[in-house]
């Protein structure tokens, strides 16, 4: 039998926003193959109002609502996780818990390598306004997919759960292909031709048709640094 590689709970209240992601392409691939196990939690099941509400009026008094602290408790609590800073030995076998938030450390690969390493992630999508502030102190980190607001946070938990689904071993069938990706390595990807030689007028690089491994590789290398010298002189500078 295949192992488990990693558990990811998805706590929300929308839990059907996460069907058709969820259930084609490598992600689901991974769910077959046991390398990834996702359980999606509905914060509603948790609220004790009849209505199932899960929001209400900011204390001070202001626009919007604010998702209540007690029904996201005891959807996190329900998971296994626990306070944050928790002992364990090896820290990446704590259930950590991330909150989407505009306000956290933008996504990128150094952290979705990171996050990769652990064995059970928690992920919180917020609503409204978002959560009462007291939630924070079971949160281990908020991540943000950039610097924009979004309704919920269920699309940028569907960017972080592919991104970091990718980096698992046997999720994508070629492992060498994530390795030459943008940013794996500090660079961009070189560029990609396929058939047909001639399109439209324009050829594919001589070099490609030679057969010649060795300089294949050496001009994808050229032209990677190329790439990310014009386009992205930051991740020369890092
Ligand atoms: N009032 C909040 C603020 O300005 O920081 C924004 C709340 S937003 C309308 C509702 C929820 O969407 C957030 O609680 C968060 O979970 C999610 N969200 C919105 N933008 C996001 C982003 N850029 N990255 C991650 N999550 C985001």
């Amino acid at each position: 039998m295949a192992i488990t590689y990693m558990k990811i709970d998805i706590i929300t209240i929308f839990p059907a926003m996460f069907k058709g992601p969820l259930t084609e392409s490598l992600i689901s691939r991974a769910s077959e193959k046991e390398i990834l196990k996702i359980n999606i939690t509905d914060i509603r099941f948790f609220s004790k109002d009849k209505n199932k509400k899960v929001d209400d009026k900011p204390f001070g008094g202001g626009v919007g609502m604010v998702m209540k602290p007690e029904p996201l408790y005891d959807a996190i609590k329900s998971t296994g996780a626990r306070k944050k800073n928790g002992a364990y030995k090896n820290p990446y076998l704590k259930p950590y818990v991330i909150y989407m938030s505009p306000q956290g450390k933008t996504l990128n690969n150094k952290i979705v390598k990171d996050l990769a390493k652990f064995k059970h992630l928690v992920i919180v999508c917020g609503h409204y306004e978002g959560i009462d502030e007291r939630i924070m102190n079971y949160i281990d980190e908020e991540v943000s997919i950039g610097d924009y607001v979004l309704t919920g946070g269920e699309i940028p938990a569907m960017v972080l759960i592919d991104s970091v689904a990718r980096m698992l071993p046997g999720v994508v069938k070629e492992e060498e292909s994530v390795k030459n990706d943008s940013f794996y390595n500090g660079l961009l990807d070189y560029p990609h031709y396929t058939r047909p030689v001639i399109f439209k007028n324009h050829r594919v690089p001589e070099i490609l048709l030679s057969g010649d491994h060795n300089k294949i590789s050496d001009w994808r290398k050229k032209e990677a640094y190329k790439r990310t010298k014009k386009r992205r002189p930051d991740l020369l500078s890092d």
